[in-house]
């Protein structure tokens, strides 16, 4: 029995081909390399390079290597990024999910892991905001998440594919042991952004908006160390084998830091005091976005051993000055 993993080349995909390797799986990538990075993959995976709506390939990877679970992660990540091309979005996220789970439910496989996004709450109706809160996304990014999720809940009740959805909140850090670690160039992602320019790599981080109704008027995240996320990934799948039921979990700590916050935190880490530029509003930003986390705890008995911003700080900075040695 094997897993198979989706864009398990990216980000966050390469930590969970790692725990799942260090936990004995047998694993099985595909990734277009589209975001990803063929070096991020560790050497007891095997790779297909191609895409996750490719059903004949799909299909014949299923068949080869009999996959019992999908943890599906390929997909584009960048909000502002759907804005400007939404039907790229809906291709990517939307429509190669469904051709994906299309061939689970005809090749068999009896369990699927579905990466979603707390974008799909758009500006959340209370903080913090529990999964059963309304789903209003404000981008194609939280709307081609969502539709996926529509999907995967309907495919169960006609086809009894068992899945978990994980919705993600701030996702930051690298693996303690500095295996794997965020290498996108050119990220959004405010403590990627705010690390690179203690490094040096970036002139100064701009502060979007201070007017927001928060303690210091700027907007307040779940920040979510990558090892505790992959380790919630791993409870689901434990969670799955077991014959837990289909169910939507938030992935956040359930509570939040602000924009400044972070920035203080990642100068204090880093011991830099690289400039902090205060300017208007990014287009879209929700104030205030927190997890009720109580029910990935209660469902999977998730424990984090993260919860702590200065460690997530401390491995992207770890993570980063790797990437530095290597590039030079
Ligand atoms: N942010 C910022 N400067 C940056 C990047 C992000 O002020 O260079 C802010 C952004 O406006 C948001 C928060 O940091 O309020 C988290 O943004 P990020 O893009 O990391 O994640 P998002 O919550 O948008 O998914």
């Amino acid at each position: 029995m094997t897993v198979l993993v989706t864009g398990g080349a990216g980000y966050i995909g390469s930590h969970m081909v790692h725990a799942l390797l260090d936990a004995g799986e047998r694993v099985v990538v595909l990734d277009d390399l589209s975001t990803g990075f063929d070096w991020a993959l560790p050497q007891g995976a095997s790779f297909v390079v191609g895409d996750a709506g490719d059903q004949t390939r799909v299909a014949r990877l299923i068949a080869e290597h009999r996959i019992e679970a999908i943890v599906h992660f390929a997909a584009s990540v960048v909000v502002p990024d759907s804005v400007r091309d939404p039907l790229g979005y809906y291709r990517n996220n939307t429509v190669n999910s469904r051709a994906l789970i299309e061939a689970a439910v005809k090749g068999g496989v009896r369990h699927f892991i579905f990466s979603s996004t707390a974008a799909v709450y758009g500006n959340p109706e209370r903080v913090p905001v529990c999964e059963g809160d309304a789903t209003v996304p404000t981008s194609p990014y939280g709307s081609s998440k969502l539709m996926t999720e529509t999907m995967l809940r309907d495919a169960t009740v006609a086809h009894g594919l068992r899945h978990v959805i994980l919705r993600y909140f701030n996702v930051a850090g690298a693996d303690p042991l500095g295996r794997a670690g965020q290498s996108t160039k050119g990220a959004t992602h405010l403590i990627k952004v705010a690390v690179e320019a203690a490094l040096g790599l970036r002139p100064k981080v701009e502060v979007f908006g201070t007017d927001y109704p928060t303690p210091d008027g700027t907007c307040v995240r779940d920040y979510i160390h990558v090892c505790d996320l992959v380790r919630a990934h791993s409870d689901a799948l434990a969670y799955l084998r077991t014959g837990g039921d289909p169910v939507t979990l938030n992935c956040g700590y359930g509570r939040g830091f602000s924009v400044l916050e972070v920035i203080d935190t990642v100068k204090r880490a880093s011991g830099a005091d690289f400039k902090v530029e205060l300017v208007g509003r990014r287009l879209g930003d929700p104030a205030w976005v927190v997890a009720a986390s109580d029910r990935a705890r209660a469902v999977l008995k998730w424990q984090p051993h993260f919860d702590d911003l200065e460690s997530i700080v401390c491995h992207a900075l770890a993570w980063e000055r790797k990437l530095l040695t290597h590039a030079s």
